[in-house]
């Protein structure tokens, strides 16, 4: 695997790649890499002929300055486990290299309604951020297929919507939610949870798969919503910042489901100062 720190010696060699008529999959990730993220890469060897892993734990995406400092940074077993797994090429950046002219936005991004809705409106500027850095990536990788995870649904709407509105030419390519063994789904804050409170955050899969069994036409969407959030303090969490029935591509809450419309359950929560998110397709 090649690590580059530089972007003109990564932009060397992607073009080298694409003159001999190689596909490139870019995955980007913030590091403290579990299987959600080697399922990611995996995909991303499946789909394209060179993948392209970035590590860069991005300060304009966090509101949180504490958790922007207590993030997980793993770097040498993160490089085991792509090299492990026949990634390609790893971008690892420095905060200098992503933003030679500081880390102030250097343009809005219209986003629309969805910015602020859920994630948006817990973490003021945080989609502005995310697009920042993703926007900055595609163009200095310029890659074929972006790889995102199902896990950051909100997100994945969120990038799908900036890709349209500045016309860039890349296929998103949406990966499914990697879950350990008994339903939590993996997260690199998982890792500051002890093993008592991993057992009790496995509330928010069965909360969102309550719901999947439970929603119907015309069954109230806010009382299964009041349910899954006392189910989720109950089983210990301190605080629920959301638990939302959603339109499937605006985020848009709904009160009752016609049947059609595609739905997707979210859920934000806080236990002992983690805040863990998980969601789950309702209906295609
Ligand atoms: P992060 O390092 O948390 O920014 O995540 C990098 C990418 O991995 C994002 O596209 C996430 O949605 C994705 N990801 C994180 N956790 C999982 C998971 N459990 N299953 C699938 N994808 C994930």
């Amino acid at each position: 695997m090649y690590l580059f720190k530089k972007i003109e010696d990564l932009r060397q060699y992607v073009s080298s790649q694409k003159q001999e008529g190689k596909t490139v999959g870019l995955v980007p990730t913030m590091g403290a890499l579990h299987d959600g993220h080697i399922t990611l890469i995996k995909a991303s060897i499946q789909s394209a002929d060179i993948t392209v892993c970035s590590i860069f734990v991005n300060p304009t995406q966090f509101n949180d300055i504490n958790d922007f400092n207590k993030y997980p940074i793993t770097v040498d077993k993160d490089v085991v486990l792509l090299e492990e797994n026949g990634c390609d090429v790893l971008f690892l950046p420095s905060v200098q290299e992503m933003y030679p002219h500081g880390t102030a936005l250097q343009q809005k991004y219209e986003l629309g309604p969805i910015e602020h809705r859920l994630e948006g409106s817990y973490r003021p500027r945080h989609f502005q951020g995310v697009c920042q850095v993703v926007h900055r990536l595609l163009d200095i990788v310029q890659p074929d297929i972006l790889l995102m995870g199902q896990k950051d649904y909100q997100q994945i709407k969120v990038i799908q919507k900036m890709i349209s509105l500045l016309h860039l030419h890349v296929r998103l390519q949406m990966v499914g939610i990697v879950r350990a063994a008994n339903g939590l789904a993996l997260s690199s804050r998982n890792a500051r949870l002890s093993d008592r409170e991993k057992e009790a955050a496995l509330i928010l899969s069965r909360a969102l798969q309550k719901i999947k069994e439970k929603i119907r036409p015309n069954v109230s969407v806010a009382i299964l919503q009041e349910e899954a959030e006392k189910s989720i303090i109950r089983a210990g969490f301190e605080k629920v910042d959301y638990v939302s029935i959603a339109d499937g591509d605006t985020l848009e809450p709904v009160d009752i489901w016609d049947g059609k419309k595609r739905l997707v359950a979210l859920v934000a929560a806080w236990i002992d100062g983690v805040r863990l998110i998980d969601n789950t397709i309702l209906s295609e």
